[in-house]
């Protein structure tokens, strides 16, 4: 935004969860490309968020690898794939957090409701987290965002992504 001859920058941005915000959760773990399947209306609504001026940050919790469900290179595939269709529409997913750990093996502090992947999000792109967003479809997204500051809005799980001005 030009103000005469300042610009002023607010760095703001909106967290996601991905499974059950940006694709379909069956409940069980997206294991492999072909069963990430994005939700309607999530390109369309994303652009919205990034005309808005908010940068898209993906903080996913994917206790799949700790298991041995599928490795890191599918994680990788399905982001890849997702980012191509932002880029397709216009515009970029910044940067895509995963924690690969699982509860029942390793108590780290990325998987939500842990921050950490907040956080750094928070960190890397010098974000005021009062004028962030999240948007999950598990309390414990919520409680995450909550642990670093941001404002969360939880949404019913495979359903639909609000528009900035439904919430801001
Ligand atoms: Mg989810
Ligand atoms: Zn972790």
């Amino acid at each position: 935004m030009k103000n005469g001859s300042k610009s002023v920058v607010v760095k703001k941005a909106l967290f996601l969860d991905r499974d059950g915000v940006i694709n379909f959760d069956p409940d069980d773990y997206t294991t492999s490309l072909s069963e990430f399947q994005v939700l309607p209306g999530v390109i369309e609504t994303l652009k919205q968020w990034f005309n808005a001026g908010y940068i898209l940050i993906i903080v996913t919790n994917q206790g799949g690898l700790a298991k041995g469900r599928y490795t890191k290179d599918v994680v990788h595939a399905i982001h890849q794939y997702f980012q191509g269709l932002c880029i397709q529409s216009g515009f970029v997913i910044a940067h895509f957090y995963f924690c690969s750990h699982h509860i029942d093996s390793f108590r780290c502090l990325c998987r939500k409701p842990g921050s950490l992947m907040i956080e750094k999000g928070l960190h890397h792109f010098n974000l005021d987290a009062s004028e962030c967003i999240l948007i999950g479809d598990r309390q414990r997204d919520i409680d995450a965002a909550i642990s670093a500051g941001v404002r969360g809005i939880l949404i019913e799980r495979n359903s639909r992504i609000p528009k900035p001005e439904e919430v801001c």
